[in-house]
């Protein structure tokens, strides 16, 4: 694939250049339309928003077993460290800034990280 090579998302219709293209299901999906079709924190998947109120409501230490092993991989990276920008987690873990959001917005979720302000610079920290 060359860089240019532009292709439209089959779900809004704009053009996506090969590098940011999503294959979901067979359809060719944009940066947006791709994360709405996998952010498990969307309002649409009623489901994963309602386990994960229930378990703020519930608190305690299981609110690691729900994590699936990127989000545990994170977690731990932001506990050891005692902080993190979202730019070194980026790097840390091969994610895109979306892609690490979502990850962070579980975690947030899951009243296991927050973000934190320092000298303008925002650090993911633990809760
Ligand atoms: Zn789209």
């Amino acid at each position: 694939m060359t860089e240019n090579q532009k292709t439209s998302c089959q779900r809004c219709g704009c053009k996506v250049s090969s590098d940011d293209q999503y294959n979901v299901n067979g359809l060719i999906l944009c940066d947006d339309c791709y994360l709405e079709e996998s952010s498990p924190v969307k309002a649409c998947n009623p489901l994963a928003v309602y386990s994960a109120k229930r378990f703020e409501a519930e608190g305690g230490p299981q609110a690691e077993e729900r994590l699936n092993e990127q989000q545990k991989a994170i977690y731990d990276y932001i506990k050891t460290k005692g902080k993190a920008t979202p730019k070194e987690l980026c790097n840390k873990f091969g994610l895109s800034p979306r892609e690490l959001e979502n990850q962070v917005a579980i975690l947030r979720h899951l009243e296991l990280t927050k973000g934190k302000k320092e000298d303008n610079t925002l650090y993911i920290v633990p809760f």
